[in-house]
């Protein structure tokens, strides 16, 4: 078919005196330069709802970068109508043609859109350069180009055919429209979840968290330079229970593509559920969600390895990455080691607003996340927990919480089971000799199962922790922190309460957009 072999995107530097680094400067005073108007997009055109809604950095409350212009259930209906209006011209375009699309986007997200895509992630999001460049361009650019490759194998997929009959399949769209629904944490997902759907043949509403507004914006204005025909993708800003009203009572509603908490997405299901008998085509659901993901640290680890998989794994992007850890077990052997250099590397990091390029950690998401992840510390404190690192706070410039590591009495200390979704990292100090002991706590200590890594040099041990921890990561990592999955190299997905473990960015999950027709010709 002659798509090309996809390579991911490489990762840009930064470094002091680059040219990326001067474009990326100029890109976020540009963006600080004027309040922007963050519009819906129903049939292609820009919709202003009534409501307005301020949106500011995270790290930065005095600064108003623009404000959302928020619908309501008319304008969720408005944008069924549309994707189901091109329906099928869309679908029944040929798919060189839809891929040529999302490959275009692919390339101006590498090009001319870089800098100002990892910009608004940067300022909406508060992420530093380095953690929006590996979202907002490497993983998103990654997603659109590998997806198209996906998509070319599981249309090459034919069955066998015996002398006299020629059997075939077709893979068609949903019968319907897709709902997708999107988190803050990554630009990356907000761009994946509709654009894969609408990549299959499917057409879309599209609804972002508002705190990702800011950079859902530019995903549009790239979707549209591509070529995207109007009403493909509907992007809404409409209050999520809204919003999920109408779209899961609409007898056309054929499938969500969902990532965010496990709360939201029972709550979907059950409504799903309630409307069943009421959809021409039973929906496709398809959620990630939460995570309390783990580190193991084994008596023969590294120390230094084992630090860096800690820092890196638990606080980059302040944890809210939902592999991030928030749990971590350490032989009672190497915990004065591990967390003397705990104290000493988390001393020299600052934190602070992502326009200091120096400043490894940002400000957390908005009010309630703070709220939520302080409250935690503070139970934590009063509880009698050792607050071995960080522990201070403040609301008062932008939503910054130190990062905070928190050796726990008990392993079973309430931040060791919630996900708090922040920069906390709680410790459970194990007798070296109770191995066993820990494998069933990190198996029962949560309900979820999305990322854990391990750290060990003795192979048996290593063999026994990967078969004995089988059920407890849908992303397992021996010897690595346990986020960072790449796109084509690890997909990436939860089991148990942790999601469908549908593997964003793999053919598994392309293939629930599809609705086959087998189709067998006596010749
Ligand atoms: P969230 O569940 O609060 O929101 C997700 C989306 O659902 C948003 O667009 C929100 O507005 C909408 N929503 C909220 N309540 C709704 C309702 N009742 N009906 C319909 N829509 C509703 O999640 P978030 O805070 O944006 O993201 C953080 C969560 O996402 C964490 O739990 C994290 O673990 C999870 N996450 C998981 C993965 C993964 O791959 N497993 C990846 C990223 C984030």
């Amino acid at each position: 078919t002659g798509v090309p072999q996809p390579q991911n995107e490489p990762v840009k530097e930064y470094r002091v005196g680059s040219p990326e680094r001067k474009a990326l400067q100029d890109a976020l005073k540009a963006a600080k330069s004027e309040e922007q108007d963050l519009p819906m997009c129903i049939n292609g055109k820009a919709v202003f709802g009534s409501n307005k809604v301020r949106v500011s950095p995270p790290h930065e409350h005095a600064h108003t970068l623009g404000y959302i212009h928020e619908g309501d259930a008319s304008h969720v209906r408005q944008a069924i109508d549309a994707a189901l209006q091109v329906r099928e011209n869309w679908s029944s375009m040929p798919w060189e043609q839809r891929a040529s699309i999302f490959l275009k986007a692919a390339d101006l997200l590498a090009g001319p859109y870089r800098a100002k895509i990892n910009a608004a992630t940067m300022l909406g999001q508060s992420k530093n350069a380095y953690q929006a460049e590996i979202d907002s361009a490497c993983e998103f650019i990654d997603f659109l180009r590998f997806n198209v490759h996906y998509m070319t194998e599981i249309y090459s997929q034919q069955p066998y055919s015996p002398p006299g009959v020629w059997n075939r399949l077709e893979y068609r769209a949903l019968e319907g429209f897709v709902f997708a629904l999107t988190p803050f944490n990554f630009t990356a997902i907000a761009g994946n979840l509709p654009t894969s759907a609408a990549l299959m043949g499917n057409v879309v509403v599209w609804k972002p968290a508002y705190t990702q507004a800011y950079s859902a914006q530019v995903i549009m204005e790239v979707l549209q330079k591509s070529g995207l025909p109007d009403g493909v993708i509907n992007l809404i800003y409409v209050d999520g229970p809204e919003a999920g009203e109408v779209i899961f009572q609409h007898p056309n509603f054929a499938g969500i593509h969902f990532t965010g908490s496990t709360g939201v997405f029972q709550t979907i299901w059950k409504s799903i559920g309630e409307n069943i008998s009421n959809y021409k085509t039973y929906p496709r659901i398809v959620g990630e969600t939460g995570g309390k993901d783990y580190i193991l640290v084994h008596n023969t680890a590294d120390v230094t390895e084992s630090v860096v998989a800690m820092i890196r794994g638990a606080f980059e992007y302040q944890g809210q990455k939902c592999s991030a850890a928030s749990r971590a077990y350490v032989p009672a052997s190497l915990w004065p080691a591990i967390k003397e250099q705990l104290q000493e590397e988390l001393a020299k990091q600052t934190m602070g607003s992502v326009e200091d390029f120096s400043n490894l950690f940002n400000a957390v998401i908005d009010a309630k996340s703070f709220k939520k992840i302080t409250s935690y510390i503070e139970k934590a404190k009063a509880d009698g927990q050792t607050i071995v690192a960080g522990g201070n706070y403040s609301d008062e410039i932008g939503y910054f919480v130190e990062p905070t590591v928190i050796e726990v009495s008990d392993p079973k200390y309430q931040t060791m089971c919630d996900e708090l979704f922040g920069p906390v990292l709680s410790v459970y100090v194990y007798d070296d000799a109770k191995l066993d002991e820990v494998v069933d706590l990190i198996d029962t200590t949560s309900p979820y199962a999305l990322t854990g890594a391990i750290l060990a040099k003795d192979r048996n041990v290593i063999t026994e922790l990967t078969t004995k921890l089988v059920n407890t990561a849908g992303n397992f990592y021996i010897n690595d922190k346990p986020t960072g999955a790449v796109v084509g190299q690890q997909p990436f997905g939860g089991a148990r309460a942790s999601g469908t473990n549908d593997k964003a960015g793999s053919a598994v999950n392309l293939m629930r957009w599809v609705s086959m027709r087998t189709i067998k010709e006596t010749l």
